[in-house]
Formats: structure tokens, sequence, C-alpha cells
């Protein structure tokens, strides 16, 4: 048959995961001449085949295409005819505009696991092993095209072995970017606490095992970042960890040597496990078995759910296999502040670690652990960094112009939007400090270089103390501004993830976020769109005594929504809330209540579930964020049926008889098992009127017990599973508003 010369252009997570190679195989196998290139658009293909072989060929990209590739266009034509002496790989080439995705952090794959512990493999114990399918990427990249010079292995020169098996097409390390070994790759290298002084044992992992053994605290320096890392089953070395990190209650992940650890300590179904095992590996929260059988309580006080993940690098495998058995691994940061990523940050934790375990590979971007849990056969991402981003998302529709969206305030994340896709940042974290605001600037400045991205138009929350929004007015130059309402960010946030055009009823349950009635909302039901939204229900308003001090204590929210139902006569009640303050305390906050001073109005359902937890004694004071919840999670007894009244009328929740049923009930597991049921009540009494799609976002649903019952009850209600229901969603929802 005659030969033509064909062009093929693939786009799509194709560079840096072996797809030349692939190529280049395929046409070994068909014996074709032709040539494979990256450019910054993605992968070029020229090729000489008859058609019917060159049609053979484009199923064979399509269905044999490597593990971490994934293509979004495959495009192609026919060429005048070109002759080629043979098929090559060719090497980069610049193309204007970048569409390429940046890869994600990838755990070690199992050939290079095999490897490691294989006595007569060169690479042998190396804690950098790596090949073309797996190991970091984004977490060591400077800039786009993904190719070794742009990333921190530039600083390693490659031995004449290393250099055969990434020049030769067949190999699996062939352009394996971050391909290094004993001789010539990064190199451990073990600190004592104060990070300058190198001590030189023997074996860095021997020693590091013996350390940890003995109940230490060591900083490892891992993929996106430090984690503290001490023995799961030592009590005293936990507890160590958390006076010194003054970290009282909050759980603590915990690094499991492989599956099989990890169903000793935890209950695991087949989602959790496939999640567990991963290419991600993300930590997972598991109900755990028992009160935690085999570790002490210190690992999550007073909570029966654990974070387990799994070895993720060969430096944590090598570690946890010689260890045997688990170990709580927290990232390493200063409370407020980013992850560190180098040792000058790692000095601000000085005193908290006795070792570090450090490399000589830079971390150019720091990426936290991403955080997952399953609620009803659904994949929940609490935490969207290491593995999953900066991955794409695909829209629905074409953005005319480019958005740069920035994001709320906690839990912050960014997003720039072109064509139909948009790029989320990893989780970046809350905007508290001025490290994390100079962090979260890097992140928008990384993802605007790497990318090439100018943005036509500046999406920010409507908070106008935010520091994304203050960002975004100091920032905006000629760009336009464009104010997105917080729960409608966050309802646009799923819609966007699951491509769904038109209307939605959505129920946003958050913390708090900023109306455009200037009060916290939280508790929103909204008939919306793109365009916009319809606010067609919400909780009634409450004060929050204190303002933002009301956020870290349930007590306050209780008793403003007592004097909401008693007035003055709450002075003389006796009841947990009352009680966690003093007569004086009581006084000055009724005076602060009547006359609203300091005393914003909210209609959070977050807050109500403070005050419910602080009426019913479970928790008057938060260590952190969403304890109280977590709390009545706990307390939650599936056998209790049954719910409160409650008040709706002129689309306002009247939640004050809720608290009425619950201080005539006297016992706690029914007054907790009572409201959760209440809140799918007020759900489904509010959605009923609607013919519409039912979306579920908010922090709130990050409550497994809520979600699950929403779910039981609403089987087609829609949540997303890419993104997190928490504000690092709103950054998504931010990009496709006013569409
Ligand atoms: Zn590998
Ligand atoms: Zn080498």
């Amino acid at each position: 048959m005659e030969l033509s010369t064909y062009k093929v252009h693939i786009e799509g997570t194709v560079q840096g995961v072996g797809f030349r190679p692939f190529i280049y195989a395929l046409a070994q196998r068909y014996q074709l001449t032709g040539t494979v290139s990256n450019n910054s658009k993605g992968v070029e293909i020229l090729l000489n085949a008859d058609s019917l072989t060159f049609n053979q060929v484009l199923i064979a990209i399509e269905y044999e295409a490597p593990p971490l590739s994934s293509i979004e266009t495959i495009k192609h034509e026919k060429l005048p005819y070109q002759s080629f002496d043979d098929f090559q790989i060719i090497e980069t080439q610049e193309a204007g505009e970048v569409t390429v995705n940046i890869p994600p952090d990838v755990s070690i794959c199992e050939a290079c696991e095999k490897e490691l512990f294989d006595p007569s493999n060169r690479r042998y114990g190396y804690p950098f092993i790596t090949c073309t399918h797996c190991g970091v990427r984004y977490s060591i990249i400077y800039d786009l095209p993904y190719d070794r010079v742009n990333t921190s292995m530039k600083f390693f020169e490659m031995c004449e072995a290393c250099e055969e098996e990434y020049s030769n097409p067949l190999d699996r390390r062939y352009h394996a970017q971050p391909i290094g070994c004993h001789d010539c790759g990064p190199k451990l290298e073990l600190m004592d606490n104060v990070g300058r002084v190198p001590l030189i044992p023997t074996n860095e992992i021997d020693k590091i095992v013996e350390l940890l053994h003995n109940g230490n605290i060591v900083a490892v320096k891992g993929v996106g970042g430090y984690h503290l890392m001490c023995d799961a089953t030592n009590e005293e070395a936990i507890q160590k960890l958390r006076d010194r990190k003054q970290r009282p209650t909050k759980p603590f992940a915990v690094m499991v040597r492989d599956i099989d650890m990890a169903k000793e300590l935890g209950e695991i179904n087949e989602l959790e496990e496939e999640l567990l095992t991963s290419k991600e590996r993300p930590i997972v929260l598991l109900q755990s078995k028992g009160k935690h059988v085999g570790l002490p309580l210190q690992v999550a006080p007073n909570i029966s759910r654990i974070g387990l993940f799994l070895p993720y690098t060969p430096l944590h495998l090598l570690i946890l296999d010689k260890l045997n058995r688990p170990l709580v691994a927290t990232s390493a940061n200063v409370t407020d502040e980013p992850i560190c990523t180098n040792l000058e940050d790692l000095e601000k934790l000085q005193g908290v670690y006795d070792y570090v375990l450090e490399h000589n590979r830079d971390i150019v971007n720091g990426c936290d652990d991403s955080v997952v849990m399953v609620v009803n056969e659904q994949q929940i991402i609490l935490r969207r960094a290491r593995g999953y981003a900066p991955v794409s998302i695909k829209l629905p529709f074409k953005l005319e112009r480019n958005v740069l969206a920035l994001g709320a305030n906690q839990k912050s994340t960014i997003a720039i939007g072109f064509d139909n896709q948009v790029i989320l940042s990893p989780h970046i974290g809350d905007l508290d400090s001025i490290g994390s605001v100079e962090y979260y600037q890097k992140n928008i400045e990384t993802l605007e270089r790497m990318y090439d991205f100018k943005s036509d138009i500046i999406a920010h929350d409507m908070h106008p103390q935010y520091e994304s929004t203050k960002y975004a007015k100091r920032c905006v130059g000629k760009r336009t501004l464009r104010e997105v309402q917080h729960h409608h960010a966050h309802i646009l946030g799923v819609m966007a993830e699951k491509q769904i055009k038109g209307k939605v009823f959505g129920v946003a349950f958050d913390g708090t976020g900023y109306g455009d009635d200037g009060k916290l909302w939280g508790g929103e039901f909204m008939v919306c769109d793109y365009e916009g939204y319809e606010r067609v229900a919400h909780l009634n308003y409450f004060k929050l005594l204190g303002g933002a001090k009301a956020i870290k204590e349930p007590r306050r929210v209780a008793l403003s929504l007592l004097f909401d139902l008693y007035g003055e006569e709450t002075l003389a009640l006796e009841n947990p809330t009352t009680q966690a303050f003093s007569p004086t305390e009581l006084k000055t906050y009724f005076i602060a209540w009547q006359k609203g001073l300091n005393a914003p109005e909210s209609s959070s359902v977050g807050r109500l579930f403070d005050a419910v937890a602080s009426l019913l004694d479970v928790c008057q004071l938060m260590s952190f964020e969403g304890e109280s919840g977590m709390m009545m999670e706990e307390l939650y007894d599936s056998s209790v049926v049954g719910h409160y009244n409650f008040g709706y009328k002129d689309g306002k929740i009247d939640v004050l008889p809720i608290l009425v049923g619950m201080l005539a009930e006297n016992d706690t597991t029914i007054a907790v098992s009572k409201f959760f049921h209440t809140l799918v009540e007020i759900i489904a009494l509010v959605y009923a009127p609607y013919d519409l799609p039912l979306v579920l976002s908010g922090g709130v649903f990050q409550n497994r017990v809520l979600l699950g019952l929403v779910l039981e009850r609403f089987p087609e209600a829609i949540i997303s599973n890419a993104i997190p229901p928490n504000d690092g969603g709103i950054a998504l929802g931010q990009v496709v508003s006013g569409y």
C-alpha cells in the first residue's frame, strides 16, 4: 500500500510520563519511520505509514498509552510525503502558548520498589530510585516543558550508567528526568536538631530507624516538604511531639508499611483500599479498629477515626520497612504557616524535632499530603494536594477570557482558567500569617509563569477582609475584578467539576462566608447557575458574640442563641453553656448581645454545630477547626430515630425550637443523633418544591455523618469528588462565575 506522511498532535498529560518512548516502541512494532517530539503544547509525531497501519497505530496510542499519561485530544493530518531513514525521538522544541499539563508527584511504582529491595540491583537501597512511571514531578519543576534542566535535578550530573538508561528509548528510565543512583543522584544527610551539623553514620536509614525506635522526633525531608515523624506506638514520643508542637488534640496522620499493616489498624473497604494503594497515595480517613487497637490514644484523642497512608517514596519505604511499625507523619509547619520546604524554614521549628533527615535535592514547589475519605461509596477529597494537583479540570464550556481566581482565606487554593480548562493549585493553607500570604503569592506567580498565563479577569471573594481580596485589589492593574459570593462559588465549583449546565438547587453548609448583605452566611439554599443565584432560604441570623472569637469558642454561639430564646433570664439558667462562663462574663456578653456590640450576624450551619456542641457539653473551646463536628460524629447513634422541630417561614429557618428540644433531652447521644436528623429534614423541606438537581457543598459536608445521612436520603444528590467541599474548592467556582 502507498505510504503517506502523517502528523499527529496529542495534548494532555503526555510529558514526563514516558510518552515518547512509548511512541518509539510502537513505531518499532509496526516498522515505521518518522519522529516524535515534545513541545510546550504536547507531543508531536511524524509518521510514514499506509492508511491501514496508521489507523492501527492511532488505536494503539489510545489503548496502550503509558500508565501516568492521560490524553485529552489527538489530532492528525496528512502532509506532503517526506522520507525518513528511521524513527527518532527528537529534542524538545519551543512553541508559543503552553497548554501542556504539569505532571503531579506520584508514588513509587512496583518495578522500582522491587529493585529497591533487590540486593543484586545497582540501585539497591537507593532512597531516590525512580523511573518514567513514578516519582517526583511537580515539586521539583521550575518551569515547563518538563525536562531535567527545568527541575532541581539539573544540579546532578548523570553518571555513565544512568546516562545510558536515560538515552535508551527502550529503557524504563528513558528520559526519566529525576533519574539518579548511589553514584550520581541526590544523597541523604543526617543532622542534629540545630540542622547544620551533619552526623555521618555508616548508614543513614539504619541510624534513623534506631533514633525513631528510641523515641526521637525526626524531621524528614520528603517530596513537597518535611514531615515530623515519630514512632506511632510510643506514647511518650507522641505526647512529646504534641507538647512541643502545642497541638493538644488534633489527630496525627500515621504512615504504615503496607496495606496489611493498615488493615491491622483500620476498617478498610474496597474503595478505601484502592485509594490507599493508588499512585496518589493520599491520607485516607478510616474507622479505626476498636479504640485504636495497637496505637496509643495520643494519636487521635477522643476520635475513633484514623488517617492512614502508605509510603510513597523509596525513602519512606526504606524507613518503614526497617522500622516495621507505624509512624506518626505530620506536615512540618509552624501553626498558620505553610509546610517547610527547606532547612531555613525548618529552623523555625527548632526545639520540636531532635534530628533532621535531610537530602540535597531542592523542593521547588511545596505540596502537602492529600487527604480523602469515603462516604457512601464516594471519594470525598478534603485536601487536594500531592498526587492530585495541579491536574487540570475540564469545563463544560469555553472561557472567553483568561481568569485568575484567588480562592477564599481558609484552606486557600488558587486557579487559572483558559479555554475550557482550569488549573487548580494544590492546597496552600490558611492566609492568617505574613508567611502564608507570601507563600500564596509565590504559588500565584509560579502557576502564571509555568503556564505563561496572563489573566484578563481576577475573580475573588466578596469578603473585604480576606487576604485574597486585598491581593486582588492591590494587583488588579488593567484587569477586571469580579467579586463572587462565597457560597455561590461553592456550588459553582461542584457544577464545574461535574460539567453541569443549567440551573441547580444548591445547599451550602459552611463555616462562614461573606454574604451580599454584609452578614456572615453559611446555611444557604440557593437556586443558581453560572450567571447568578437566588438565595431562596437560609438559617435565621444569630449573633456571633466577640466576632472571630466565636469561631473558636462554641460556648459563645450557644450563649447568643440562649439569649435569643430567653433574653435576660438566661443569666439565671444552669446548663453547660452558662456554666462555661463566669457570672460577670455572662452579664458582659448579655449587654454585647443586646446592643449588638462586636456581634456580627450569621446564618452559619457550622456555627450552629458549635452551639449544639456547647449546649450538650461536648465541646466549649476548640483547639482546632472542625473539632466540635468531629466530636459529634463520635456521638452519633444510627439506631436513634426522630428529629427536633424547627420553624420555616418565608425562606427563613428558625433553629430556636431545635435548641428547646435539645435542652429537654437528657441523653447526649440521642440529642446529637436527632440534631443530625433535623438538618436532613431541613434540607428535605426546603428542597421539596424544586425540580432541580440537588448540589451539596461547603465545609460542613466534610462531616461524614451528615453527608452520609443526606446521601442516604437523596442518593441523587451531587457532591464534588475531585475538589474539596470546603473552601479549597472555591477557586474553581470563582473561575466559572459569570458564564
Ligand atoms: Zn518506577
Ligand atoms: Zn547514576
